[in-house]
C-alpha cells in the first residue's frame, strides 16, 4: 500500500477516494477516526490520508492529480494581478483580464 493523497479537509479526501473508487480501484482511507477524536489543532500527522495498492499507485496519482485539477475549477479564484475574486466559471479576471492560472 502506497498513500497517493492527504487533506486537512476529511471531505476533500472523502471526495478524492470516491474519485478513485469510481475509477474501479480499491482504496483505503485512514486517520479518519484521529480527526473525529482528536477535532481542531490536529496536526500534520492525524490529516486523513488515502492509500491504494502499490500496482495502482501511478494511476492512482493521475486521477488525484485530475480531479484535484477539476476541483480548481470548480472553486471560486482570486486574481493574481489585481487580486478581484473571480467565480469558477470565469476563466479570465473580469475586471483586469488576466487568466487566473499560468
Ligand atoms: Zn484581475
Amino acid at each position: 500500500m502506497k498513500l497517493v493523497y492527504s487533506h486537512q479537509n476529511p471531505l476533500m479526501v472523502h471526495n478524492i477516494a470516491n474519485v478513485i473508487e469510481n475509477q474501479g480501484i480499491s482504496c483505503q482511507v485512514r486517520n479518519e477516526m484521529i480527526i473525529s477524536v482528536m477535532g481542531e489543532g490536529a496536526g500534520f500527522d492525524a490529516w486523513p490520508e488515502i492509500w491504494v495498492k502499490d500496482e495502482f499507485v501511478q494511476v492512482a496519482v493521475e486521477i488525484v492529480n485530475a480531479a484535484l485539477r477539476q476541483a480548481k475549477h470548480n472553486t471560486n479564484w482570486y486574481c493574481d494581478a489585481c487580486g478581484e475574486l473571480n467565480e469558477s466559471t470565469f476563466e479570465v479576471c473580469w475586471s483586469c483580464h488576466s487568466e487566473g492560472e499560468p
